[in-house]
């Protein structure tokens, strides 16, 4: 399913290339030593998690029926125009980045409102309809560098003790 939903993010748009950039910016200043390989590495792992692909395949469904005019009204409206007020959006994506811990939460927030890089277009490609999407890379970007934090800190501790 991991092939699946990578082929899928790709239809729409977004490539694991797109999403390293992101997490590196985000991560850099607490993890100093760090690499583009090992933000590759964590967005993978992060898409290993069924609960993960779940909610990809679940938002990207809903873009693409909404898309293609088959919801009936007024959910079809409400997506299409992608209503600042729907917040179902964020709220299915902000659980991918809970899964790793609460930090999860402050990451997605601040991807939300900074939309770096890939999010900011994924909001303006014309004749799509990505209102889903672009919360979705949120909520990935934001699992993996909760994950890293944890991980990061895990390896620490290691060291120390
Ligand atoms: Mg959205």
């Amino acid at each position: 399913m991991k092939q699946q939903v990578i082929k899928k993010l790709k239809d729409r748009g977004v490539e694991i290339k797109d999403m390293v950039p992101i997490l590196y910016d985000l991560q850099k200043p607490y993890i100093p030593d760090l690499t583009m390989k090992e933000c590759e590495e964590s967005i993978l792992a992060v898409l290993d998690k069924r609960e993960i692909q779940h909610t990809i395949l679940t938002g990207i469904a809903l873009d693409e029926l909404a898309e293609k005019g088959m919801l009936e009204e007024p959910l079809l409206s409400i997506l299409r125009k992608d209503d600042g007020l729907y917040g179902i959006d964020e709220i299915l994506a902000l659980g991918m980045g809970t899964l790793y811990g609460t930090i999860g939460s402050t990451n997605f927030g601040y991807l939300d409102k900074v939309k770096p890089g890939i999010i900011k277009n994924l909001d303006t490609t014309p004749g799509r309809v990505n209102t889903f999407l672009d919360d979705l890379v949120c909520g990935i970007v934001a699992a993996a560098a909760s994950r890293m934090a944890h991980h990061n800190r895990d390896v620490k501790e290691k060291e120390t003790n």
